[in-house]
């Protein structure tokens, strides 16, 4: 029983590690990488609290190293999405009804050890089963992770203190409640921060989960569902099935308590998400919440004005960390002519001495892309580049898949401004350039703003304050993270909110107040002090 206000520790951003040789982090990081390789390790499904193992079991490879075995994880079916359900539904009454300091206090103990004794295990995971480097993986898995759960719970205190304007003779008050039925986190394979956010923010906020990661995923996934059950998440809270995605879409989108998808991942699998919602629609007993973060076409804009130094950094950072595979990523970008051989000859500094392999090797700028489907579709796209006559390969084109799925970080130049991967989402190491006339710089305003579905990020270069301004205002609408002489990528939780409009999700902002309220329904009270006795009002007095 809760008897007094509490405040929430002031959440601050986790301190980014460096790894520089000789540093403590350096070495965990090597012995839990050491350890990872040596080990195989076995994942089940956790459904109310129970390890669930199936006859199915699934290999796990890194992506720059695909014959080695990391391990298995079971995969499962309808059955288990049922039961995975089931227990939601179930634990969902106590779990709701518990103080919200509470379960403020699971989330921050989580975000505690991933900044402290999980860090290194849960980096390691990250570098090894999604080939990230030891810098993507530390902003990743362990800084914006722990800020994800400690600003979330800020955000929720906030909200709880909003409350209604009241009086002497009422009190007027809000309640948050915990949406009615259970919510399903469906999580991309790329950012294992945002794979325990999606369930996370939902639980926090007294829903109950069904979590499906991504399969490539996976391997981290299973260390955060120890870090929360650790961290004393009751059993059933948050679900974890590994199933294909339509097996649980199926089942969940037919469930009349499915309550709302907190979605991280493509437009395509977003749209037909939100189809098959619509056509359920009368089954549900509410209107579920759906909130999607999904692709990106990501534009740099340069101005005759802007430094190529600067520029040539945003692209070769802004396309290439992580192998391209952020959603941020600056895939498209629009040079003027007069500055264009100065920011080539930059480029090509930068990208000379760019290196490219496994993650245990720390000098390493790229690692692999996720899997053998990515790599087939990137390498069909740099083909299709070195055929076109719109298009040249002037870095890069190469790729082997023999060891690990390796794409060279390449740069498409193309003459035709809505060439096919100036529009559509790669999403890996490539970069087109369009190379357009400084006289025509509203023109290529107006094309930036049209040629893509997408409005997630992007980014102006100029020392000109006129044109930054008159481009603000242009680009309104295409990008809902709009940088300024930066690169479009790097957003850091409390200080740049996530997230893109059009087709790129429903812009409610991972890591922010507004996705909180997304996972409650208000309940607004108001009490009477001294109820009226009479239905007469004044006016009909003689
Ligand atoms: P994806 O869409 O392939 O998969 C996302 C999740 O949906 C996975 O768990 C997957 O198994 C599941 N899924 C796939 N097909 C499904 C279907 N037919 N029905 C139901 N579920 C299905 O995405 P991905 O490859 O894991 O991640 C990359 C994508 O995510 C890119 O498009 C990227 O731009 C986007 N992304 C966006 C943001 C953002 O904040 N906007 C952040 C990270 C990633």
């Amino acid at each position: 029983m809760q008897k007094n206000l509490y405040f929430a520790p002031p959440a601050k951003n986790e301190p980014v590690l460096t790894y520089k040789k000789g540093s403590p982090e350096r070495e965990k990081i090597i012995k839990a990488l050491e350890w990872s390789r040596s080990n195989v390790v076995d994942i089940p499904m956790i459904i109310d609290g129970k390890e669930v193992r199936t006859d199915n079991k699934i290999e796990m490879h890194p992506p720059h190293d695909h014959q080695h075995l990391l391990g298995y994880y079971h995969r499962g079916n309808e059955t288990q999405v049922k039961d995975a359900i089931d227990a939601a539904l179930n634990a969902r009454k106590k779990w709701a009804g518990m103080s919200w300091e509470q379960r403020a206090s699971i989330f921050l103990r989580a975000a505690s050890m991933i900044s402290g004794p999980y860090r290194a295990r849960i980096n390691a995971a990250t570098m090894l089963a999604q080939s990230k480097s030891v810098h993507q993986a530390e902003i990743d898995a362990a800084c914006e992770f722990a800020d994800f759960l400690r600003f979330n719970v800020q955000y929720m205190t906030e909200i709880f203190n909003e409350q209604p304007d009241t009086g002497d003779l009422k009190w007027n008050r809000i309640e948050q409640r915990a949406l009615e039925g259970f919510v399903f986190a469906l999580t991309p394979f790329n950012f294992t921060a945002i794979a325990g956010n999606l369930p996370a923010a939902p639980a926090m906020m007294g829903n109950t989960v069904v979590w499906k990661p991504s399969n490539t995923q996976i391997y981290s996934a299973r260390i955060i569902m120890e870090i929360f059950m650790e961290a004393g998440l009751p059993d059933g809270v948050i679900n974890t099935v590994f199933v294909s995605g339509p097996v649980a879409g199926k089942v969940i989108f037919s469930h009349p308590d499915f309550a709302g998808i907190h979605f991280t991942g493509s437009t395509a699998v977003f749209q037909n998400i939100w189809k098959e919602i619509g056509n359920n629609i009368s089954i549900y007993k509410s209107y579920p919440r759906v909130v999607g973060e999904t692709g990106g076409k990501n534009f740099v804009l340069a101005h005759e004005s802007a430094n190529a130094r600067q520029v040539a950094t945003a692209l070769t950072r802004g396309a290439f960390e992580f192998q391209g595979q952020k959603c941020s990523a600056a895939s498209r970008a629009y040079i003027p002519d007069n500055l264009w051989d100065e920011t080539l000859c930059e480029i090509k500094a930068d990208m000379t001495s760019m290196q490219m392999g496994p993650v245990e090797d720390f000098s390493n700028f790229l690692n692999a892309v996720i899997d053998e489907a990515s790599f087939d579709k990137l390498s069909g796209f740099i083909d299709r580049a070195k055929k076109d006559k719109e298009a040249k390969v002037i870095h890069g084109g190469n790729y082997d898949k023999s060891k690990g799925y390796f794409i060279e970080p390449t740069i498409i130049l193309t003459k035709d401004p809505h060439y096919v991967t100036m529009e559509e989402e790669l999403f890996g190491p490539v970069l087109t350039i369009y190379i357009y006339d400084h006289n025509k710089f509203e023109e290529t305003v107006e094309l930036v703003d049209n040629t893509s579905m997408y409005a997630l990020t992007g980014s102006i270069f100029s020392k000109d304050r006129y044109v930054i301004e008159d481009v603000m205002k242009k680009l309104e609408y295409a990008a809902g993270n709009f940088y300024i002489n930066d690169k479009p990528t790097g957003a850091v939780v409390n200080q740049q909110p996530f997230g893109g409009a059009r087709g790129s999700g429903t812009n409610d902002k991972a890591g922010s107040k507004l996705n909180l309220l997304r996972w409650v329904s208000p309940r607004t009270i108001k009490e009477c002090f001294l109820p009226p006795t009479s239905y007469k009002y004044p006016f009909m007095e003689e």
